[in-house]
């Protein structure tokens, strides 16, 4: 099967280096195997998202050469497939009616539902929809840095999958998406590794096989504590794409390539031939380097 790879940012920002890492990994681990490569702007939740944040992200990865096959997908285009999703998973009586409020959860600290909500058939327009966990089996997937990744259902809340707004969850729009897309595999950072089995679960539950995964090291400050916010949140300066790629590429634990090259293009071309993603294996975090 052809490799078909993704990057799917939310626009809630502009791109970071912790975004970029995401995008170089998917894009080199596509491109070594000659695959395609593919945009997918994850902007389900319109009150976070803004076009403008979209614009500007795409204008990033076109000054750092990284270009993807296709038109993007737009996530806020896309709830006909995301209702069909549920139509599914409605007829398969794999969900419920949930009024637990995320407060009321946290204190209590058990998992779904301190309501007891699945004996009650609350009205939809007051709750959020839940995929029942107790209905699945315990799952797992090999990803190819970190290992076995297990889904297990009686550690796990029920995942919401329609919020109480009304709003998709990002799980299921995250699922019926690379499916539609033929994703064959899915190159992101480990800080989304508690997703991915809930993920797994929304796969099963809609008789879909998962993609592979391979989950990049997350950025941490010099000393291994969490980035600071301010440095998560900075923008890429866009005219120091070439200097930033090369960092990327040593976060990313790569070869460099020749000094001689200075284009993004070029260094990228470079770093797609030499692309080693053993060098990744059980690597779940790489600290900022001080220049
Ligand atoms: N949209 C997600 C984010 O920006 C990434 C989703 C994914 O790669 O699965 O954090």
């Amino acid at each position: 099967m052809r490799y078909v790879g993704r990057f799917a940012p939310s626009p809630t920002g502009p791109l970071h280096l912790g975004s970029l890492l995401a995008a170089v990994g998917s894009y080199l681990d596509a491109r070594n195997a000659a695959g395609r490569w593919l945009l997918r702007i994850d902007d389900i939740d319109g009150a976070r998202c803004r076009p403008a944040w979209s614009d500007q992200l795409r204008s990033t990865l076109r000054h750092f050469a990284l270009h993807h096959d296709d038109e993007p997908v737009w996530q806020s285009a896309r709830g006909a497939r995301y209702a069909a999703a549920l139509r599914q998973l409605t007829e398969r009586d794999l969900l419920f009616r949930c009024r637990c409020t995320r407060r009321e959860l946290a204190e209590e600290g058990e998992p779904c539902c301190v309501r007891d909500c699945r004996r009650h058939d609350y009205p939809l327009t007051e709750s959020s929809l839940r995929l029942d966990l107790s209905a699945l089996p315990a799952l797992d997937t090999v990803d190819r840095s970190l290992g076995v990744i297990r889904f297990d259902p009686n550690l796990q809340r029920d995942v919401v999958v329609q919020r109480r707004d009304g709003v998709i969850a990002y799980q299921l729009a995250v699922v019926v998406d690379d499916t539609d897309q033929g994703i064959t595999d899915v190159v992101r950072g480990a800080d989304l590794l508690a997703t991915t089995g809930l993920q797994l679960a929304i796969h099963h539950a809609l008789g879909l096989n998962p993609p592979r995964y391979l989950h990049l090291p997350v950025l941490t400050e010099a000393d291994g504590s969490k980035l600071a916010k301010s440095r998560y949140s900075a923008a890429l300066d866009e005219t120091a794409a070439a200097s930033l790629l090369r960092r990327s590429l040593d976060y990313l634990q790569q070869a460099q390539p020749p000094p001689q090259i200075q284009r993004p293009s070029e260094l990228l071309h470079s770093a797609v031939l030499s692309w080693d993603p053993a060098r990744l294996v059980g690597l779940s975090e790489v600290r900022l380097s001080s220049d």
